[in-house]
């Protein structure tokens, strides 16, 4: 069975004395959460962060991931981060398509399928983030939603499409405190699975997370559903307990 992985979103939040309270409570409790058995963390932080948590997660077993990365390779395209640029600050990690991106910034399916190509191809994985709004569920449209964003990755990336992880996050469940039952959420990674299943024969190696107000109190019921292989944490990973609670939940 492949480690689960259990990333924090940091979203916009932090700051350098924050950071450093954070992850030095983070790689306090490591081992303890652990307990000698085995998951893989990470933390996806504001850019402007990157070598400050790229110095103090050194040595920690714990990974670095970004938010975002552009659509392009370089030039003439002012604010944006190359997946080139990421790699510089030993980036593993960066989230695409999260919801408040596609909801605040319009990014699209086609984008995102870009940000996840450009993201492979500096070596950097992508975590594709695909999820429903409510009133998408409410209409019964959240098998047809999700593999649609997760399809046009697909058909960008054909060929690397094992090397990606995807985040299944619903709209409504994320920073509402309402979670998917496990139930629900394991139905969804089902269906991504073997839409999964159908483009690589490797798909066993993607790790599909669960995403939206995964807390301390919920993490065992749904990382013991059989589709679900770690979580993307946004709330409750600004907590260092909580956030340990969660890997500790993990490990296995
Ligand atoms: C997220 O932003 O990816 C997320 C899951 O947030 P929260 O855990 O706060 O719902």
């Amino acid at each position: 069975m492949k480690q689960k992985l259990i990333a924090g979103n940091w979203k916009m939040n932090g700051g350098l004395a924050a950071n450093e309270a954070l992850l030095h409570d983070v790689r306090q409790g490591l081992a303890h959460a652990l307990a000698s058995k085995h998951a893989q963390v990470a933390v996806c932080v504001p850019a402007v962060y990157l070598s400050q948590v790229q110095q103090m997660v050194a040595g920690s077993g714990i990974d670095l991931g970004a938010q975002d990365v552009s659509i392009h390779a370089q030039g003439a395209y002012t604010g944006e981060i190359s997946a080139a640029m990421l790699k510089d600050f030993a980036v593993r990690y960066a989230i695409v398509g999260h919801s408040e991106r596609r909801q605040y910034h319009g990014e699209t399916d086609a984008q995102v399928a870009l940000k996840a190509q450009q993201a492979l191809s500096a070596g950097v994985t992508p975590i594709v983030c695909v999820g429903e709004t409510l009133a998408e569920r409410e209409a019964g449209k959240t098998e047809e939603v999700v593999k649609r964003q997760l399809a046009a990755v697909i058909h960008a990336n054909g060929h690397c499409i094992s090397e990606i992880v995807v985040a299944y996050e619903p709209v409504w469940a994320i920073g509402t405190g309402q979670t998917a039952s496990p139930e629900e959420a394991q139905a969804v990674h089902a269906v991504l699975r073997g839409q999964l299943k159908a483009a690589t024969e490797h798909s066993d190696r993607v790790h599909i997370l669960y995403g939206g107000s995964m807390n301390a109190a919920n993490a065992v019921e749904l990382l013991a559903q059989p589709d679900i292989d770690g979580g993307l944490i946004g709330g409750a990973a600004l907590k260092a307990a909580d956030f340990l609670t969660i890997i500790s939940a993990a490990a296995h």
